[in-house]
């Protein structure tokens, strides 16, 4: 069966393309729960992740897990940017530009503000929205959720995902984004992030699916089965605890770090090298002591790059 599409478009020399989703569920029932991935085109660990979900959920609505119900619609989009995944592209590839930066959209505009007034559109009548997104080719991030302005509901729903919880609040950058569009109406609105643009980092992905299938148990979207229950402590932070680590000067960074792990103040994150004579330029070292959210992975260094994101007890 062909898949249902969001939004049809035409290209100057070539075929037609869409923007395929999946609804899963009764279509009787009002929308639960929408799941967006890949604005970004080359974030695949969410596309994958939205992929693999759709599979399973499509399984229990089929009654291939015994046990296991789907009690709500879900409407699944795991890659927006869907021109942009097939070129390992952030942007959208005609015009370059980034669709989370259209939102909320015009249905009559160009391209990229009419994919962004359609996922709007198709997403806004869910009670809980989760978009995912990677971090950038250079840094790697653990793991996490991200809440915005935060209401009562979504900081205490917040915790039934059992990752670690970055609350911010919105900025001018945001007020384009779709989670800011998703904020003006009722409803509870999540980020999920993890890894780094450009790579499918399996560990990543299966924390996030199985986070994703606590709440979804949490929530009573499904039942049945075993629902998974992570054992892992989490941690809370907010603005003013998400402290940037910024190289002195260049080289090669190298670090055998692992995101997602507490780091005291003066632990080796990484050694920067001399690119030609191969001699440790500088030991780079905790400052402070923190959850190490995210770390450089690619290797070029130069003066005042971001090298790693710590989260901190206490607010700076
Ligand atoms: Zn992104």
């Amino acid at each position: 069966m062909k898949p249902r599409s969001l939004l049809d478009m035409t290209a100057p020399c070539r075929e037609d393309f869409e923007i395929p989703f999946h609804e899963i569920g009764d279509p009787a029932k009002p929308l639960s729960l929408a799941l967006v991935a890949g604005i970004h085109g080359n974030e695949l660990n969410g596309v994958f992740i939205l992929s693999r979900l759709a599979d399973y959920l499509h399984g229990v609505a089929a009654q291939r897990y015994p046990g296991v119900k789907l009690h709500h619609r879900v409407l699944i989009v795991p890659a927006v940017n869907v021109l942009g995944l097939n070129l390992r592209m952030r942007l959208w590839p005609f015009d370059k530009t980034d669709i989370n930066r259209m939102f909320p959209g015009f249905d009559l505009g160009e391209t990229t503000q009419r994919i962004a007034a359609a996922v709007l559109k198709a997403t806004r009548e869910a009670f809980y929205r989760i978009d995912f997104h990677s971090s950038n080719l250079e840094i790697e991030e653990m793991p996490h959720l991200r809440i915005y302005d935060a209401s009562e509901g979504e900081r205490a729903r917040a915790e039934s995902f059992g990752l670690t919880i970055l609350e911010n609040p919105i900025d001018a950058v945001l007020t384009v984004s779709l989670i800011h569009a998703w904020k003006q109406y009722s409803g509870e609105n999540f980020v999920l992030r993890g890894g780094n643009a450009g790579e499918l980092q399996l560990e990543h992905c299966e924390r996030l699916f199985h986070a994703l299938l606590q709440f979804l148990h949490s929530v009573k979207i499904l039942s049945g089965g075993n629902p998974p229950s992570i054992e892992e402590e989490t941690h809370q932070f907010g603005a003013g605890q998400n402290f940037r680590l910024i190289s002195d000067q260049a080289g090669f960074f190298v670090s055998k770090l692992k995101v997602g792990h507490w780091v005291q103040a003066g632990d080796l994150l990484g050694v920067l090298y001399d690119g030609y004579k191969g001699t440790v330029r500088e030991e780079i070292r905790a400052p402070k002591n923190g959850l190490l959210l995210g770390l450089r992975r690619q290797p070029l260094v130069f003066q005042g790059d971001l090298v790693a994101r710590l989260l901190i007890r206490n607010r700076s």
